[in-house]
């Protein structure tokens, strides 16, 4: 997921992948002109802290990321509102690697799929 430093740069993004929105905790319906002209307001108003961003779920749903990890869902993307949102922003994908084949591995493995090495 991309980062975004205003709600107003979230919902240009946000418009590029759906076109309606509905509030997250009521049942407020938002256009894309709707939703731009309150990102505006939301910026000039209460903009967010320094080690906070907000992010675009791949359907379109805005999220604001707090304290860097947890994700309050604000705007629900009417395409999918059933959509499954992490609740916490991961950069990196958590991912290990076997110290001797290479094979990525899930971060809970005790060992390599691949050739079977134990994993520290
Ligand atoms: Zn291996």
């Amino acid at each position: 997921m991309e980062r975004f430093n205003t709600l107003l740069e979230a919902a240009e993004f946000s418009a590029t992948r759906c076109i309606s929105w509905s509030f997250a905790t009521s049942n407020d319906r938002y256009d894309v002109n709707g939703l731009l002209t309150l990102a505006e307001t939301s910026d000039s108003e209460n903009p967010i802290d320094e080690d906070s961003f907000y992010v675009v779920s791949p359907t379109g749903a805005i999220g604001l990321c707090n304290d860097g990890e947890d994700i309050d869902w604000l705007f629900l993307s009417d395409n999918k509102p059933k959509e499954d949102l992490p609740l916490t922003y991961q950069d990196v994908p958590q991912m290990k690697f076997c110290s001797q084949c290479g094979e990525p591995v899930a971060p809970s493995a005790h060992f390599c799929g691949k050739c079977g090495n134990r994993l520290r």
